[in-house]
């Protein structure tokens, strides 16, 4: 996996950890979040834009399934503000992302025949 990938994948999994803390009361991973987590690394790892990537938050073609994609958003919107105060760096760096072109369409449509799971 490119650095880039597994910088998001860091955020991604503080992220989960914190919501799950705070909801789930859970010192790690509660069984449905480090569902989650394995879910968002295996999305991760089957990009289609891969290192070029936005932020899955402003992405156009939204691998995710429905349900999988309604918790991660609620995980977000609830991690995202206190990720600055929690993980500085990594935080700081998703701002960065976020301000990324996504690749052409062809790069997502190439890598669209990828099967959801
Ligand atoms: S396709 Fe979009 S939603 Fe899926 S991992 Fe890539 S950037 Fe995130
Ligand atoms: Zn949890």
């Amino acid at each position: 996996m490119h650095p880039r990938l597994v910088r998001e994948l860091k955020t991604v999994k503080a992220m989960i950890r914190i919501y799950c803390k705070a909801h789930h009361h859970s010192s790690g991973f509660c069984e449905q979040c480090s569902e989650l987590s394995e879910y968002a690394e295996r999305r991760l790892a089957n990009c289609p834009f891969q290192e070029h990537k936005s932020t899955c938050g402003k992405c156009t073609v939204h691998c995710y399934k429905t349900k999988m994609r309604e918790k991660i958003i609620k995980v977000m919107r609830y991690s995202g503000p206190r990720m600055l105060f929690h993980h500085p760096f990594l935080a700081t760096a998703h701002l960065v992302d976020e301000k990324r072109n996504l690749q052409p369409e062809e790069s997502a449509q190439t890598t669209e025949k990828r099967k959801r799971p």
